[in-house]
């Protein structure tokens, strides 16, 4: 099985680059932060819960997220292959992630980690939301705060995956197609 984390900061591309490395692949492709927003636009309780702390740009709780992500990941019996994507974003989140793929003998197979620096991604973000409406997208200081959370809680898991030798950083600036060919050489490499 091929089991890849998607990293990044938001507004890095990996929603845009999980899809094409999805046809590519044949993965499935876990989003958290679009199965949070598949519930909110549903009006479940997990829904409910993730909003607040969504429209704040501030992360969902680790219990909610590792037990939601756990349980989409059990829904697929037939699977070759899992793009992770917004998931983990903090160290309980990877270490809970390890664990769980290890009681299935499975692992993590690559990181591969999208680097755009703060003044872009915020120019981003802002231009994604005029166009897809969502919240967390539209406001500056929530931007700010998303990017915040991402370098305070997320961006130190690049060591927790580098001590592993499973971290691979590839510049998230450039087009499409170029980044996305940077991105399947590396698997294609197969984390040599
Ligand atoms: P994204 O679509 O990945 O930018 O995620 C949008 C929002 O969903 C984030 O700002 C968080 O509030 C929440 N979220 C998504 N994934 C996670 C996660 N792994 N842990 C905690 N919160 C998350």
């Amino acid at each position: 099985m091929l089991n890849i984390v998607l990293f990044g900061p938001p507004g890095a591309g990996k929603g845009t680059q999980a899809v094409k490395l999805v046809e590519k692949y044949k993965l499935v492709h876990l989003s958290t932060g679009d199965i949070f927003r598949a519930n909110i636009k549903g009006g479940t309780e997990l829904g409910k819960l993730a909003k607040n702390y969504m429209n704040a740009g501030n992360l969902v709780p680790d219990e909610v997220t590792i037990g939601m992500l756990e349980s989409e990941v059990n829904k697929q019996t037939n699977s070759k292959g899992f793009i992770f994507d917004g998931f983990p974003r903090t160290t309980a989140q990877a270490q809970a992630l390890d664990k769980f793929l290890s009681g299935k003998t499975l692992s993590i197979s690559l990181t591969l980690a999208l680097e755009v620096d703060e003044e872009e991604l915020t120019k981003r973000i802002i231009l994604r939301g005029k166009e897809s409406g969502r919240a967390d997208d539209q406001n500056e200081s929530i931007v700010r705060n998303r990017v915040k959370e991402y370098s305070n809680k997320t961006s130190p898991l690049k060591e927790f995956y580098k001590k592993q030798n499973k971290l691979r950083t590839v510049n998230g600036i450039g087009s499409i197609d170029e980044i996305f060919e940077k991105l399947c050489k590396e698997i294609d490499n197969g984390g040599k």
